[in-house]
Formats: structure tokens, sequence, C-alpha cells
């Protein structure tokens, strides 16, 4: 038999190391970016078409490329910054591995364009997939501009798997944000589709972290400086108050270089565990230097992941030097951080105006044979409690008349899985006064041959996108200005996204007004959801669109607004409806064409038949 195996050309060989280098076209922008650094550029320019599809180009005035070099830079493993296994111990540069440039000409058609300091004359290079198509004598500025045109040409898979615009472009400045963190004192700037995102000057590092993300974020700024015999830890904590939601700012770095580090994340976190909600995530700017021999940078092609050498002592001090900050904010020195009374979080209490004094009584038996919700007193001194307790209950009693009659409740005949009997026009068919909730979480209600299990989240998501889906056509009533308009600022990847889904907004009923830099003013929102707070609806929008998580589907924008804002807007898992609430929002539901599922498919009623229930029991 013949022998049978063969090296692959260098020309697969790149593409298969594309693979871990250049997933995106945010990566091709690190990579580039990082070469400018290592060539000691003060200003760098970085342009993009099409998020990168198209055009990625980077222009640096650093110290430029001689006519063999350039040619060599696209060769694999060929690089200036290191000459000896040892030189991996004492890293001073962002590049070191040689196969950046290998990986993206072997994916992309590239050109480049780079004269040498002092040189008379530049060199330009056109590489299409690996192959070096000319080399020519160039007349051009001092430093390197590289353009990378097509990204994954002659990779279909990758080409197609490739997110929509918004999503890569999103990631592109994500990409772009990290690296300007880390030079603060590099004058950067990010073009998209000739629109220009970023334009840095040189400054501080908390002037960069104000330029990025806004005055908002650099008010709140607690500075962090520690410096030990291992590390010395330099930067910033956002004050509590400060704590985000979504999208959290939360960023570190060793010696220059961008990371991600869980373990070091757990050590900031902690510190602000009795300080902000569960729900919230603190926001960091920090700056580790260690001495390089100490760490390993070359644990992932994409050089985000380090490994340190004594990581425990790490975290001791980097947790010790956050939790300071804090106190020092907070209290003074010596504030005691295990004391309990330290810090009252506030607990969002959803029925506090209804009934402000009620505690829930926990061993409270909704199965109970006498039918009645209202548990009986525990001890004598929460009687009154008890009492308006079960006053509220009684007039929500009196009140249910105004509720839509079971009768009229079934007039769409909705098609519910496990419902055998279509008879639904009477009382008991849903029993809807005997419905309980469950664990705060699910509705419980009789249907006409078995038990009907809601969960009330996704219910009252489905009947608020029904309702969305009709806003501005007539069905529904459009548009309420705001009374107290509110300021939405955004950053650039928000900005970004907002222009993609402007329109759509407006013609959903939101209104904005421009107001300087990247900050609209919400004027006016979709009547229906006029109670809802306007700056979380329209960034949740933003954000859900931004993370690519809502599908396009044929009614477009639309369509994906609305489930984002019934997201937002539909009452949550864990909170208690009233009797009244629960079941209005039954009715509601099954009057609803569909109401089995979600829009993003998932399900929202289970019914357990009569025969289910009686095979329990066999
Ligand atoms: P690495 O950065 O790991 O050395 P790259 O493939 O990214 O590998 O780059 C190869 C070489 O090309 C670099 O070592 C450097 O000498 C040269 N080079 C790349 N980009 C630039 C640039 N913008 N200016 C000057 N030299 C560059
Ligand atoms: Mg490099």
């Amino acid at each position: 038999m013949s022998d049978i195996i063969r090296l692959l050309p260098d020309s697969v060989a790149n593409q298969i190391a594309a693979g871990e280098v250049i997933q995106r076209p945010a990566s091709v922008i690190k990579e580039l970016v990082e070469n400018a650094v290592d060539a000691g550029a003060t200003e760098i320019q970085v342009i993009v078409q099409d998020a990168g599809r198209t055009l990625i180009q980077v222009v640096d005035n650093g110290c430029g490329m001689s006519e063999t070099d350039a040619r060599m830079a696209f060769e694999r493993h060929a690089t200036s910054k290191i000459s000896k296994a040892a030189d991996l111990f004492s890293l001073h540069t962002m590049g070191f591995r040689g196969e950046a440039l290998a990986s993206i000409c072997a994916v992309a058609q590239v050109n480049v364009r780079s004269r040498m300091k002092g040189a008379e004359i530049g060199t330009r290079i056109e590489i299409n997939g690996s192959k070096v198509e000319s080399q020519e004598p160039f007349a051009c500025a001092e430093g390197t501009n590289m353009m990378v045109k097509n990204l994954f040409f002659n990779v279909p898979a990758r080409r197609k798997f490739l997110k929509k615009d918004s999503v890569e472009l999103s990631n592109i400045v994500k990409e772009f944000e990290r690296m300007a963190l880390v030079n603060p004192s590099i004058d950067l700037t990010l073009i998209s589709n000739d629109t220009t995102l970023h334009r840095l000057l040189p400054g501080s590092f908390k002037q960069r972290i104000s330029d990025l993300f806004g005055g908002t974020v650099a008010k709140h700024l607690l500075p962090v400086s520690t410096s030990t015999s291992i590390v010395s830890i330099e930067g910033f904590v956002v004050e509590p108050q400060g704590a985000r939601h979504r999208n959290p700012l939360q960023y570190f770095t060793v010696n220059g270089r961008h990371m991600r580090h869980p373990y070091f994340h757990k050590a900031v976190t902690m510190c602000y565990e009795r300080l902000i909600a569960s729900d919230m995530q603190p926001q960091y700017f920090l700056n580790f230097t260690v001495d390089p021999a100490t760490i390993d940078v070359n644990i992932h092609p994409t050089k985000n992941e380090i490994k340190f050498e004594d990581e425990n002592g790490i975290w001791q001090i980097l947790n010790a030097a956050v939790r300071e900050s804090l106190g020092r904010f907070n209290a003074g020195p010596g504030m005691d951080f295990d004391t309990p009374a330290g810090f009252e979080i506030p607990v969002f209490k959803p029925d506090a105006s209804a009934n402000p004094e009620v505690t829930i009584d926990t061993s409270y038996n909704p199965f109970a044979p006498s039918g009645t919700p209202a548990p009986a007193p525990r001890k004598p001194s929460v009687t009154s409690n008890w009492e308006q307790l079960y006053q509220g209950f009684m007039s929500d009693m009196g009140q249910r008349d105004a509720v839509p009659a079971v009768t009229q409740m079934t007039e769409g005949s909705p098609v519910i899985e496990g419902l055998v009997d279509g008879s639904t026009d009477n009382d008991e068919a849903y029993g809807l006064s005997s419905a309980i909730q469950v664990r705060n979480k699910y509705i419980m209600a009789p249907a006409v041959s078995g038990l009907m299990v809601i969960d009330q989240h996704r219910a009252h998501l489905k009947i608020l996108y029904d309702k969305f889906l009709k806003i501005g056509t007539g069905e529904a009533s459009q548009s309420q200005s705001l009374l107290f308009p509110e300021i939405l600022t955004l950053d650039a990847t928000q900005e970004s996204v907002f222009g993609e889904i402007e329109g759509a907004l407006r013609g959903m009923g939101f209104d904005f007004a421009p107001m300087g830099k990247r900050s609209r003013v919400i004027t006016a929102m979709p009547q229906i959801i006029a109670h809802a707070n306007p700056i979380e609806v329209v960034s949740g929008i933003i954000s859900d669109t931004a993370a690519g998580t809502l599908k396009r589907t044929d009614d477009g924008m639309r369509a994906e607004i609305a489930l984002s804002m019934a997201r937002r807007v539909a009452i949550k898992s864990g909170v208690k409806l009233t009797q009244q609430e629960i079941e209005h929002l039954i009715s509601e539901l099954l009057r609803l064409p569909s109401p089995n599922y979600t829009p993003d498919g998932r399900r929202v009623i289970r019914v357990l038949t009569d025969n289910e229930i009686d095979n329990f029991f066999k």
C-alpha cells in the first residue's frame, strides 16, 4: 500500500489556523489594532463597511514595514516580537504568535500600504487568499494601512454564519472599546459606514472611560489602588447605585492586555453582595500589573484567557482593595461589611401600596377545605393586617362583575390541547373563580375535562404581544405624550442599533427628540404601556436587538419590538396576583386565537386531563 500522509499546503494550514484566531470581523480588528499598538502608533483609525463584511481598514502612524518585512509578515509564524522560547516569559507586546496576518490573508483579500519611519518610499502588497498577487513601491504616509476586504470570501460556511450586521457591529464596537480602554494615550477613531462612532483623544484612564461610556458612569467611579510584591491593581469600581441589570461594564486588563477572568470577577462581585440587589451587576475597570514571568498569555489563540502563577494571592488582594474602596465611599474607614445592618437593600414589594402592612403567610394552604383564601391569623397582633387582607379580598369579589363574564370569555373558542370537550359556555367549564396561583408563578384552573396549568409570565407576555402588534392598526390607540420626558443616553453600539430601529419605534407610538451627543429625550410612548418605565423599555428593545435574541419574522421589526416590549412589561414570575388579576389573566388569555405558545415558541398552558389525573391514583 502506498503512503497516504502528506503535509498540508501553507494556505490550507493557514485557513485552519484562521478558524481559531479569526472568528468574526471583530477578531480582525483586534489583531490589526494590536499590531498597530505594537508598532508604536500614537494614532489609529479603524474603518468598517457593512459591519466588516465588505471592508475592515486599520490605519496607523507606527513604525511601518520594510519591503521584505511587509511580505514576510503574512507568512505563518513570522514575527518580529520574539525570537526564542524564553521571550514568551518577558512579553511586552500584544502579539508574539506570528499567525494573525497569515490567518487573515488566508480568508480575505488584503491590501497593505506601509512606509517605514524616515524611508523615502513605501510599499504596497495585494494578497488574495494567501497568494501574493502583486507588490510594488508605493508613495504613502509613514506607518501602515491595512485593508481587509470580503472576509471569508473563500469560506462560504463561515461567511454564512456571520450574524446580522447589528450584532457583528456590536462585537466590533465592544472589541474597539476594550482596546481603547487599554490604550488611553492613543488617539483612536472608529468609523462605520461613514458614521463616526468613536473619536477618542489621548487622555487619562478616567477620561477614556468617560469618553467611551458617558459622563454618568464616570461620575460614579471610585478609585481602587493597591501595590504589593505580586501585583499592583489600579483603576475604578462603580458605586453600588451605578450597578446595571444588563450589559454591565466589566473590564480587567493585565499588563495592557484585556482579559477574561471569572475567578477574579467573583472577587469583585462578592464585595457588592449586600450592596446591590441580586439581579444587578456591578461595574468595574481594573488594571493589573504583574511581572510578565508570572503569567501565561499563551493558553488560548485569542490571548484573552490568562493564567496567573498566584491566583489565590491576587484574589485576596483584589477582594480587599475593592472592599476598601467601597467602604471608604460608604461609611468612612472601618465600616464592617459583615454586619447585616450595614446596608439596607431596597426590596421590591409589588403589593406594597394595596396592602402596606400585610405579611405573606407562607404556611397558608390554598387547598384548605373552606375555600377562603384568607389565612387564619397566626397571632393576635396581626389581626388587623389579616382583616385588611380579607376586606381587600371581599371588595375584589364585589368587583368581579366588572371582569368579563365566563360566557363572553369563550367567544374566540380557544383550542387548547387536552380540552376534550368543546362545550365551554358555562361557568363550571372554566370555573374561573376557583382558579388559584401556585408559588406566585403558575395559575391552576379547572378546564372542561381536566386541570389547566398556566405560566403567569408567559401568559401575560402573550396577551401583551398580541395587543402590541395591533398598535397603529386602528384597533389600538397610538401614542401618549409623556408628562415627564425621560433622557436616554446611548453608548456607541446602542446608538447604531437605535438608528436601525428608530423608524419602527416611531411607528409603534414612541417619539424622540435629539439631545446632544448620543442622547435622546423620550417624549411619547405607546399608550397601552404608558405606565411602564420608558428608559427601561427602550433600552430593553435596543439590547434585545443588539444581542440578536429576537428572530426576524414576516412582520419584521414590529414583531421584534412587540416581543421585546412584552418581555419588559409582562408580570414576572414570583409576583403575587390578586384573585381578580388571576381571573382577568385567564380570561384575556383564552380569548386569544392561539393562546398555547408564546411568540418565541414557549408553552403557555398545559392541561392535565381527567384521565391523567385519575391515573395518578391507580
Ligand atoms: P505577531 O503580531 O504575533 O507578531 P502578526 O501576524 O500579527 O504576528 O504580525 C506579523 C508581523 O508583522 C509583526 O511581528 C510585525 O513585525 C509586522 N506588523 C504587523 N502589523 C504591523 C503594523 N501595523 N506596523 C508595523 N509592523 C507590523
Ligand atoms: Mg499581531
